[in-house]
Formats: C-alpha cells, structure tokens, sequence
C-alpha cells in the first residue's frame, strides 16, 4: 500500500502547519500564525519555537572556583544542598541497578534511581549487547530458567511485543537453552515502566561522585549534574555502577583489573544482502536479532583500564575507525552493497575494573566444591559456555568493612568467576538481591550484614526468584 506523505507526517505526530510548510524533520522554519504566548522571550517572527521559551531563574548559583597556589589545584569546601531522601538509593540503572531499584520498591521501600546517562539498561541497551546470556540450567536434558523474577519479568514482557523485539523460546525449548536477544530501545521502554509501576523515583543525567559517610556506614551519595553537586541521604546504598564506584569512594577493599574492551555497533539492511551464487560470506552475520534487517556485532577486543579516560577516549576513536573501516570494506563485495551502520553504542564495554572484597568471593574452586552447601542462597547464575549453573551466596553482594552498602553486577567474583557474574542475567539476579536485601535492612533499621537470612529468602520468594 502507498503512504502519502500527509499520511506519513500524520503517523509521526507531525501534520497541520509542519506538513503545510513542507518541513517537519528538522529545526527548518515553519510558518505558525499564533501569537508568542505572554510572558515569552522567544523570536515573535518564528512562534513555533518562540513559544517554548521563557525567561529562568538561575539554576544553580555561581560557587568559588577551584583555584591553583603553588603549582597545586585546590577546591574550596562547601555545603551541598539536600536534594533528596529516601529508604534506599540505587547508583546505576544498569540490568543490576534497574533490577535492584524495582526489587528493593517491592519490598515496600522508598527507593530513588541515580544513572549518569538518559535511559536504562546500561551496557546492555546503551552497550547494545543485546543476548541475555547465562539464563538457564540443565537438568536431565531440559533447560529451566534459572534467573527468575525482575529479569524474566523483563524478558516475558519483551517477548510479548513481537519476535522482532524479544526471540522467545523457540517451540524446542526447554529441550533448547533460551538466551533470548532483545531490542534495545524495546527494554529501555519497558524499563521506564517498571519504574514508574514501582514509584522508583529516577534521576537520569546524574553522576555519583562521593558518598556520604558516618565512620564506616554509609548515609547517603552526592551527585553531580547540570544543577552541580547535591547530596542524596537514603538508609541504604546499593551500588551497581559497575564499576564499583560507591564502594571505592567509601574506602572499601578491591581488587582491580584490565579486560577487553570492545565497542558494539549494528548494521543495517543485512537482509538485503545477495551474495553470488557459490561464494561465501566474508563477514560475520552474528547478532542473532529478531529485526530481519539489524545485525549487532563487535568489531574486536583490546585490552585497557575501564576507568581510564586515555583509554577509553582513545579506543573510542580506535573501534568506530575500524567498524568504518569494515563497513565500507562489506559494501564493496558484490551483494553487501546497501549495508550501513545504523547505530553505534553510546556506551563503550569495559567488561571489568574493580572487583568488590566481598564477606565471600566466589571463583570456580567455592563454586564446584562448596555449592550445595550454601545456606544462604539468593539466586542462580544459568550455564554459561563450559560452566555448570551454580548458586550465589548473600555473602558474595556484602561487601566487607564498609555498612549500609551492598554491590551487584559486574564488579562480583574473581578471576576464573568474573566472566559468569558479569553477564546480563546474573546482574539481573544479584542486583535484585541487593535490592530486596536494602528494602528490608532500611525498613527494619538495621546494616544488611545483621539481616536473618529467612527474611530475605522470604522477600526473594515474594518476587519469585529461584533460590533452592
Ligand atoms: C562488548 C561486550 C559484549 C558483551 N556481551 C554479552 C552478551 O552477549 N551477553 C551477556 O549476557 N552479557 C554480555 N556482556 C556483559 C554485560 O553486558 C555487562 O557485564 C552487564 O550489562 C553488566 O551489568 P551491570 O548492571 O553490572 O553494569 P553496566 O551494564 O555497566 O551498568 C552500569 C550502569 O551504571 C551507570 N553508572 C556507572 N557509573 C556511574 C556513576 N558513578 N553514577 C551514576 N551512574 C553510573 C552506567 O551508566 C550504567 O548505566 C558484554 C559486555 C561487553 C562490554
């Protein structure tokens, strides 16, 4: 069927004058008759735009300045305004954070949600890593999902869109493992309403920079953000930068590490692609999406410091030269002409940086030997490559010497472990964890280390994780 281009504008939201004046796409002029509404300091000629804008008390007020004696850079202290309190405050909305906050909401907490980018989902949707792996366990030849709860709420609800937003299990399953691939701007939506549902207060646009501190407990974060720096006090931290950032800036104990690091770039129009009878294809056609025409990929791993802007900056340039590179290089064999990079990650993939100290650190030699005995398990990670599911213990999120402050995520396990803990199912497992965890030690009044393991097993029941 032919759309007409009315038709189009309509469907975009975008009729009357814009289609009138031929434009809609851009910032281009676009005749409005209107008058600029009062109070307006905007362009009376140009009203479409004139009328958005007004005249603004100052945001922030003018603060000394960090000033140099002595070849030294020095920053004078001040007071930070309280901008919030709550039960719990989530630093990073990454699958472990989101997970955390949604989780630590339903236990009947106040919770706030503090991420340094726009949309959810860290290295996941911004990272565009979109297959969530480590998802299931095998038991007699059958796969169970093992990672319950947020993370299969998330997945189910993707599903249900469309198998262009989320593969379900295939008709195989359970006889085939479900690591399903999800549309990233698909999860980030659901996301912002499983927040909303839970009245997780958000605050995008925010970067924790330091906490706040009583000896060894912790009683709050500051971040900062286009308003400056402001102070968050909440009864319980969880961190899920990551990155472990909270638990450094407390002065907790890690350990730190180099990985691969990679950025994730999609292309477009691979369902196009007609190579010539007989030859075959140069280029990975990996991504395994549901979207016919979008491919996901990588294009390479190097080494460098996660928490370095030197490398970071300089493998950002590095990686988005060489996906150029690869992309022009594809359009010029026969059949892969039209191929294009449609998106870049807006989030390069550190894989690790630092490593908690947790109460227990589990590697591969706690996980085979000492596994069935756990007495305080708060979740499963699914099978991963060669590696067996296995339970986690709560003592694998606390993170020793520092109170009132729990880690999920990336930032868990150790060396021959951190490969299973970092990816996206088990930070939707331990994250929500931390957060159930948090919800009850802010409602009861105490540090998570002095929680009754049955009132969080209780709790985990509740939200239907899979503990045995
Ligand atoms: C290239 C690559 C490929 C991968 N492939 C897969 C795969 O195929 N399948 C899989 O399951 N896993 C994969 N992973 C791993 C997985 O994506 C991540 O390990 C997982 O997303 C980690 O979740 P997280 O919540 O711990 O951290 P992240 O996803 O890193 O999220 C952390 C969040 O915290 C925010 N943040 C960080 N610091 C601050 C701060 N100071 N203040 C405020 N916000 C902050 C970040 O913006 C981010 O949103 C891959 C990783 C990479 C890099």
């Amino acid at each position: 069927m032919q759309i007409t281009k009315r038709d189009f504008l309509k469907k975009l939201g975008l009729g009357g004058a814009a289609f009138a004046a031929g434009a809609a796409f851009g910032d281009e002029y676009v005749p409005d008759m209107s008058k600029l509404p009062e109070g307006s300091c905007g362009d009376p000629q140009n009203v479409w735009f004139g009328k958005h804008i007004f005249p603004l008390d100052h945001t922030m007020k003018d603060l000394p300045s960090a000033f140099l004696k002595d070849g030294r850079v020095f920053q004078p202290a001040r007071e930070l305004p309280i901008f919030h309190e709550t039960d719990v405050v989530v630093v990073g909305g990454g699958p472990a954070g989101f997970s955390a906050a949604v989780s630590a909401a339903r236990t009947g907490a106040k919770v706030a949600l503090v991420e340094r980018y726009g949309s959810l989902g860290g290295l996941f949707t911004n990272g565009m890593v979109l297959v969530v792996l480590a998802t299931c366990a095998n038991r007699g030849g059958k796969w169970n999902l093992v990672t319950r709860g947020v993370c299969e709420e998330l997945m189910l609800r993707a599903g249900k869109l469309g198998k262009t937003f989320c593969s379900l299990p295939e008709p195989a399953y359970p006889q085939k493992h479900w690591q399903p691939t999800i549309d990233p701007e698909a999860a980030k939506v659901i996301m912002d309403e499983m927040i909303a549902e839970n009245k997780v207060e958000m605050f995008f646009h925010s970067w924790g920079v330091d906490v706040i501190q009583d000896g060894d407990s912790v009683k709050g974060v500051v971040f900062e953000s286009k308003q400056g720096r402001q102070a968050i006090l909440a009864k319980q931290v969880v961190d899920c930068t990551g990155d472990a950032d909270m638990l450094f800036l407390a002065g907790g104990d890690y350990s730190q590490v180099t990985c691969p690091i990679s950025t994730v770039f999609r292309w477009a129009n691979m369902d196009t692609i007609n190579p010539p009878q007989g030859t075959k294809p140069q280029f990975p056609l990996h991504g395994n999406e549901g979207n016919p025409d979008a491919r996901w990929g990588h294009c390479g791993m190097r080494t460098g410091n996660g928490l370095s802007v030197r490398d970071l900056s300089r493998l950002e340039v590095a990686f988005r030269r060489k996906n150029w590179n690869d992309v022009l290089e594809m359009r010029k064999t026969p059949g892969w002409e039209n191929v294009y990079t449609s998106n870049s990650a807006s989030q390069i993939g550190p894989r690790q940086s630092r490593l908690i100290a947790a109460e227990y650190v589990m590697g591969r030699k706690e996980i085979v030997e000492e596994n069935d005995k756990f007495a305080d398990c708060i979740g499963w990670c699914g099978v991963d490559g060669p590696h067996k599911a296995f339970r986690v213990s709560y003592r694998q999120i606390l993170p020793k010497k520092v109170e009132n402050l729990l880690c999920a995520g990336r930032c868990l396990g150790k060396g021959d472990s951190i490969d299973t803990f970092r990816l996206i199912a088990p930070c939707f497992m331990t994250g929500q964890a931390a957060g159930v965890a948090a919800g009850l030690a802010a409602q009861k009044g105490v540090a998570p280390r002095a929680l009754a393991y049955s009132d969080i097993a209780k709790a985990l029941d509740a939200q239907g994780v899979y503990h045995e």
